[in-house]
């Protein structure tokens, strides 16, 4: 029997090793192999003690699963006089354990018999952290490529080494079209300069995350040429001594465009896209604060359609409503562009004429008088006409407040009314 029971110091050495170490004899009669000799790690790794297992065929040591495929390299080891390598998973108590196999002939002795030796390092740690490796990528992965931002990572030289899913769609690009490009051609072209010198500060300072720059500031650049606003966060990362830069990328084109209406729907008003009395308040007390300041005296016009119930009641209330454009339209288009107009009410108007005195203010509502009472308006084969009243004040006092002056400028409003309306009263 090979080195059993003979040979101490060798079998102490091999035992010294660390490895699981067997021998095999190949039996020619039914072309199985035999377990002949191996150390006690071997034993730890078949599960069986030796004098169970020696003289047994592998067959009937190992279990199936690894049996077969066994069977099969030790066969080419014999024929092909190579010696091969495998892993084996054996499941052991429970427990999974993972063995580097290396297999190597001895070559056939006097006997005539074939053996071979087989050599047996645990492996399961390092199978252990590959898996969990694998795992963490797979997660990386799937949380990256799922991601509602984009995200891009760059080399040092600045190209592009990683594209998701969601910055394929913002760019246009697939990754096999991106991957390697440098990022500058996602940028307009103004801005690449800059910022190639912007990354490559980031990467020698000793902050590893933050926003780029302001908002509106940063743009893209789609494949089909056009440019849009994107919201970019950049974070390094140190690969010894490599940095790695990864952005996280947010198309704000639509966030923008929403602002934007949103903040003309809270200025305007919807029918005749004047400002609306919450927005021309702001710019009346603006103006206030500005006289308190410099005292320049500024005039408030208010402008009540006369009689627009009936125009209502006669033509109906689109017509009404387009009463109310064409006016709109008409006191916008006799103004400066500094005086401002805003809808107060249903079929009353409210004009700031800044730095302006009361008798300037006065022509200018008198003008307006005139104007619209020409108007003839074309309503369903009709011709429709109106007149309207107006209150002129002039502010020229600090302690007046917003009410009072809207009051002020109301009765006037009032006073025209019942003087019989389609006239101007003003009020210093
Ligand atoms: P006065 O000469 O005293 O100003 O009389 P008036 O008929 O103009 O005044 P009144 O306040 O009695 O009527 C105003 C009307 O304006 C009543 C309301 O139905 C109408 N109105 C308010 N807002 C709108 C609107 O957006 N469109 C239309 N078509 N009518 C409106
Ligand atoms: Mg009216
Ligand atoms: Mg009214």
């Amino acid at each position: 029997m090979f080195f059993h029971g003979t040979h101490k110091d060798l079998i102490d050495s091999i035992e010294a090793i660390g490895a699981g170490f067997a021998v095999y004899e190949h039996l020619p009669t039914n072309n199985s192999f035999i377990l002949v000799s191996c150390n006690n790690l071997y034993e730890d790794i078949i599960g069986k003690q030796k004098e169970e297992a020696l003289n047994s065929p592998h067959a009937a040591i190992f279990p199936r699963y690894i049996g077969q495929p066994m069977l099969q390299t030790f066969q080419r080891c014999k024929t092909e006089q190579l010696a091969l390598e495998s892993e084996i998973l054996i499941e052991y108590k429970g427990e999974e354990r993972y063995w580097r196999s290396i297999i190597s002939p001895i070559r056939e002795s006097k006997d005539g018999r074939f053996r071979i030796i087989q050599t047996c390092v645990e492996i399961t740690e390092k199978k252990m952290l590959e898996r969990k490796l694998t795992i963490s990528m797979k997660r990386f992965e799937a949380v990256v490529q799922s991601a509602y931002d984009g995200i891009i990572t760059i080399d040092s030289t600045q190209k592009i080494k990683l594209i998701n899913e969601a910055a394929q769609q913002i760019f246009g690009y697939s990754a096999q079209e991106i991957i390697g490009e440098p990022l500058t051609k996602l940028l307009p072209t103004k801005y690449r300069k800059k910022h190639v010198g912007y990354v490559e500060g980031f990467k020698k300072s000793q902050v590893d995350s933050r926003p780029m720059q302001t908002r509106a500031s940063v743009r893209g650049l789609r494949k089909n040429g056009s440019e849009f606003p994107i919201e970019v966060t950049i974070s390094k990362i140190k690969l010894g001594d490599r940095i790695e830069l990864t952005a996280v990328i947010r198309d704000i084109s639509e966030k923008n465009r929403l602002l934007e209406e949103l903040l003309i729907t809270s200025q305007e008003d919807c029918l005749t896209g004047l400002f609306n009395r919450r927005h021309f308040t702001k710019h009346l007390t603006a103006e206030m604060l500005r006289f308190k300041r410099f005292k320049r005296p500024f005039c408030l016009i208010m402008i009540d359609i006369d009689h627009f119930k009936e125009i209502n009641d006669t033509y109906g209330h689109e017509c009404g409503d387009l009463a109310l454009t064409e006016l709109a339209k008409l006191i916008k288009n006799s103004l400066r562009e500094t005086d401002r107009v805003g809808r107060w009410g249903g079929e009353e108007f409210l004009v700031l004429l800044p730095e302006t005195l009361l008798q300037q203010g006065l022509e200018i509502a008198e003008k307006l008088r005139l104007f619209s009472g020409k108007m003839k308006l074309q309503y369903e084969n009709r011709t429709v006409s109106f007149t309207i009243s107006a209150g002129v004040q002039e502010y020229n006092n600090n302690a007046v407040k917003i009410d009072q002056i809207i009051n002020a400028v109301d009765k006037c409003l009032y006073r025209a009314k019942s003087s019989g309306r389609n006239q101007i009263s003003a009020e210093k």
